[in-house]
């Protein structure tokens, strides 16, 4: 664990110190090496930039977990050689890398390597390596200061993270800082910024590092006192480490239950839980934890009254941190060990360890066990006699139990607004999601309606388009139909209504205006001779010849109509009896120059006419008509083949 070692104190801690960028998950060394070699067999090797991204990737999901400086700088070297040439962003990747992983020992190296990378990356515009190279400082930071020194950087992280929404980037910012928090003594901050972490990985898709977090979650609601949710988040947290096969996070999480149950005052629970962590350390091999599992064990111990035990487990928790050249738990074993000699009845040695304990404590400030000291203590003065010193010890206990009280309280504050903004948050969420979801569902409504209406519309338009075709095609009939009442079949001229109907408009409009207008009555001579000699169907076309011939020689405000089987009549408006006269005129030499030679050798017809104009606007239609007719026969009388003009109805 590359990184423990940033930070200090706390025997808890120290299993658990941090959660970092580069989570160190333990696979085993024989898993690591394979990577140092290369590509995995039987896969082409991939481009040294797709190489490089598969390592770096590893590497920051945990993936790969080198565990010896040895197997660190192998990495490390194997990621530096993948980096392409004039390659600024994986070139950077490669410097936060080696930030975190290859500069363990050198703090103050580290947060100058840092800056200078913080810099880079701005320059460059590349704000998730600046935000890793912001994590990496603080994570020097804490060794070379103080971990609340290191607070600044994680923030700064953290802003550049959420500003590039990068969740998975702002979630680790939020472990680390939330690390900080829970050790320097406010676990109810670092609580929330593990919850936080925890809905941000989620959210991201993190599943593996949510689990992780859980036994972050877990550790600060331990250290608030809230040890249901505590024992809730540890059970979760040794199940995924258990399935996950992860020893170390196994054996973390046993050592804190086991200061749970401590803490609860099951001191076989807790010895038990030890010894679990003790096994799985020794398992390992790992000095520090072995020595941290026998700290916790010697606390129990003391608890259950076993002094003896205690100090057994005091000497060998020593030898092992001493071993692994980890003296910040110091503090820790030197108190335990007071308790065990205070047990023991050995009081003069009990107060000399518990002076030098209570120095190692007061840097850290950790005022649960700067008051379990000074409670102890006071017993001890008070076994020895020194009832002054046992009151000044005591009345230093009340006032770090207050203070603890406040802070209690205090982190209950902090805690119940967090939940209360996150709950207000997931409200407007929800909202949110239901607002979008009523109108994403609008919106189809609308769509359909919008389908029905133009299908309406569609259907619509073929009914009215039926309609007015069926319209039109009854107009038409109904146009033809009224022609057809107004045309003769047989020559298609104006029938005998027709013929009467435009003689009563012209007569109307002759009296209106006094315009003069004449008639013609007009019929073929001797026509039946024609039928007879020539038969019927001659006689029916020499009747079409003859209209065609006489309504071409008319104008076009002149009307031309049959009036019965061979006998016409000619309306002529705006014309006097003379000009009649010359209509007739043209009219008979039209038919005479008829040419019927191909219908029968020899045919000739001719045409009778008499003409007569309206007198006056007071005579009558039939007056007119008579007139005409008595001329037409008076033609006929004379000879045939002639114009005859009306006399006036005065002189018949
Ligand atoms: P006139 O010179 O005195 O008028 O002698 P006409 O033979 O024309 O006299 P009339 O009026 O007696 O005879 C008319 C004939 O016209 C009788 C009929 O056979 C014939 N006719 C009438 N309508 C038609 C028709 O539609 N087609 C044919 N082919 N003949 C018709
Ligand atoms: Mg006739
Ligand atoms: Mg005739």
């Amino acid at each position: 664990m590359p990184w423990s070692g940033a930070y200090p104190s706390l025997v808890d801690h120290a299993l658990y110190g941090l959660k970092s960028l580069l989570s160190c998950i333990v696979l085993s060394v024989a898993a690591v090496l394979p990577a140092l070699g290369g590509q995995p067999s039987g896969t082409p090797p991939p481009g040294r930039a797709a190489a490089f991204d598969q390592l770096a990737g590893r590497l920051e999901r945990g993936e790969l977990s080198p565990t010896t400086q040895a197997q660190v700088n192998q990495v490390l070297a194997r990621l530096d050689s993948l980096v392409p040439a004039g390659d600024a962003r994986r070139a950077l990747r490669y410097r936060y890398t080696y930030c975190v992983l290859g500069m363990d020992d050198q703090p103050a190296r580290g947060v100058a390597y840092a800056q200078q990378g913080i810099e880079d990356a701005r320059r460059i515009g590349y704000p998730d390596a600046e935000a890793n190279f912001h994590y990496c400082k603080g994570a020097h930071q804490e060794s070379l200061t103080t971990p609340r020194d290191a607070l600044a950087d994680y923030t700064a992280g953290i802003e550049v993270a959420r500003h590039a929404e990068n969740l998975r980037l702002v979630a680790d910012g939020l472990s680390w800082r939330g690390n900080v928090q829970s050790l320097i003594g406010e676990p109810a901050l670092g609580l929330v910024d593990f919850l936080q972490a925890q809905r941000d990985y989620e959210q991201a898709g993190e599943a593996g590092e949510a689990q992780l977090n859980l036994l972050n979650i877990a550790i600060a609601y331990r250290r608030m006192g809230e040890y249901v949710e505590a024992r809730k988040y540890m059970d979760q947290s040794l199940a995924y480490a258990r399935q996950r096969h992860d020893l170390r996070q196994q054996m973390g999480v046993e050592a804190q239950l086991g200061f749970l149950e401590s803490e609860s005052s099951d001191q076989p629970a807790a010895l038990r839980h030890f010894a679990a962590a003790l096994a799985l350390a020794r398992g390992m091999g790992d000095h520090e934890s072995i020595g941290s599992a026998m700290l916790g064990q010697a606390e129990a111990f003391n608890l259950a009254g076993q002094y003896t035990e205690a100090l057994a487990a005091l000497d060998h928790a020593q030898a092992e941190f001493q071993q692994a050249a980890d003296h910040s738990n110091q503090d820790m074993i030197t108190l335990q060990r007071a308790e065990a000699e205070a047990g023991l009845g050995r009081h003069a040695q009990a107060i000399a360890d518990y002076a030098k304990a209570e120095k190692l404590l007061r840097p850290s400030g950790n005022l649960r066990y700067l008051a379990e000291l000074l409670d102890a203590r006071a017993r001890s003065e008070e076994a020895l006699g020194h009832h002054a010193r046992a009151v000044v010890d005591l009345r230093r206990t009340i006032r770090a139990r207050e203070a603890l009280d406040r802070n209690a309280r205090r982190y209950n504050t902090t805690l119940m607004s967090y939940q209360f903004d996150t709950a207000r948050r997931d409200q407007e969420d929800r909202r949110i999601r239901e607002e979008s979801a009523l109108q994403s569902r609008q919106l189809a409504a609308m769509q359909r309606a919008r389908d029905w209406q133009n299908l309406a519309l569609l259907l619509g338009s073929l009914l009215l388009l039926g309609l007015v075709w069926q319209a039109l095609r009854q107009l038409r009939q109904s146009r033809r139909l009224h022609s057809l009442a107004m045309t003769d079949a047989l020559t298609g001229t104006a029938n005998r209504r027709r013929i009467e109907q435009v003689m009563a408009t012209a007569m109307r409009e002759a009296r209106l205006t006094a315009a003069p207008m004449t008639v013609i009555a007009l019929d073929i001579d001797h026509f039946k001779r024609i039928n007879d000699l020539h038969g019927h169907r001659v006689g029916d076309r020499v009747l079409v010849r003859l209209v065609a011939a006489c309504t071409g020689a008319l104008r076009d405000f002149d009307c031309f109509g049959r009036i019965g089987g061979e006998e016409f009549l000619v309306i002529l408006p705006k014309t006097a009896l003379e000009t009649g006269r010359l209509v007739a005129e043209r009219l008979r030499e039209r038919v005479i120059a008829l040419e019927l030679g191909d219908m029968a050798a020899d045919l000739h017809v001719t045409i009778s006419l008499g003409v007569a104009q309206l007198h006056d606007p007071s005579e009558a239609l039939e007056s007119l008509l008579d007139r005409a007719d008595r001329a037409l026969y008076q033609a006929k009388a004379a000879g045939r083949n002639r114009v005859v003009l009306a006399g006036s109805p005065a002189s018949p």
